[in-house]
């Protein structure tokens, strides 16, 4: 479960978000949508305790991120900087993870099977990995904890068709499974089919809000 209450980010000249209030229930994907400036990485930071707000509070599963112990076990994140050292493996580098994490070294492989980088590229640097193996990795890294909440920031960027095909399937199990995500995207066709309801963001501010149904069947 993840409850934002009037959050809103002031720098020196811009309003980056404003009083922006949603909740995400479990079970539920949500797709937080919005062009690129429209405010979706400052909320997403501000959630996950990394930027301070100027007003506004956000919880997950009750209590502030910075509060939760050990919050690797319970929200898995993966945001724009996520921890990859171009110098490791794939495998070390999700090994490290499991390590910080306090994780059974055993599920590395599994992560690493489900995200699609078993064997041959698991055992290459990060420096030589695409995009889209990157966010695989990134989604490994966020889910290794076994999370019930995952906090996404544009996953699907360096995906290609097929790739968005296997992170559609694995967020639907992750939410059948009553787990609570949150992803962002610009663009609509990247979440359209995974995400049930859509939270929609434009300078800063929510424009609208709902199930899939309602947003789509309005524009
Ligand atoms: P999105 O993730 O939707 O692309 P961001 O949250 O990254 O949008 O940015 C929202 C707005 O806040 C943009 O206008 C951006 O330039 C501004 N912004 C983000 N971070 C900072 C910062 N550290 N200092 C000043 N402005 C920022
Ligand atoms: P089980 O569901 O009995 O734990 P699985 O082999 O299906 O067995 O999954 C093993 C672990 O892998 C699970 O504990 C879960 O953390 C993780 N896992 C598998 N599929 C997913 C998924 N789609 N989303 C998130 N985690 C998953």
């Amino acid at each position: 479960m993840i409850e934002v209450k009037g959050l809103t980010k002031r720098y020196r000249d811009v309003t980056a978000v404003a009083d922006v209030t949603f909740t995400c229930a479990p079970g539920t994907v949500t797709g937080f949508l919005g062009p690129n400036g429209a405010g979706k990485s400052t909320t997403m930071r501000m959630i996950c305790g990394l930027t301070p707000p100027t007003a506004g509070s956000a919880t997950v599963k009750g209590v502030p991120y910075r509060r939760i112990a050990n919050p690797g076990r319970h929200v898995g994140v993966l945001l724009d900087a996520a921890a990859q050292h171009s110098g490791r493996t794939g495998r070390e580098t999700l090994a490290l993870t499991a390590r910080v994490l306090g994780v059974d070294a055993a599920r590395v492989d599994r992560m690493l099977e489900l995200v699609g980088l078993a064997d041959k590229a698991a055992r290459r640097r990060v420096g030589g990995y695409s995009l889209g193996m990157r966010q695989r990795l990134g989604i490994a890294q966020a889910l290794i904890g076994d999370p019930s909440v995952l906090i996404l920031d544009e996953p699907a960027n360096g995906l290609d068709p097929e790739g968005i095909y296997w992170m559609r399937t694995l967020l639907r199990d992750f939410a059948a499974r009553g787990g609570t995500v949150l992803l962002s995207s610009h663009l609509l066709r990247e979440v359209e089919a995974v995400a049930d309801r859509f939270v929609v963001i434009a300078g800063g501010r929510i424009v609208a809000e709902g199930a899939k149904e309602d947003l789509l069947s309005r524009h």
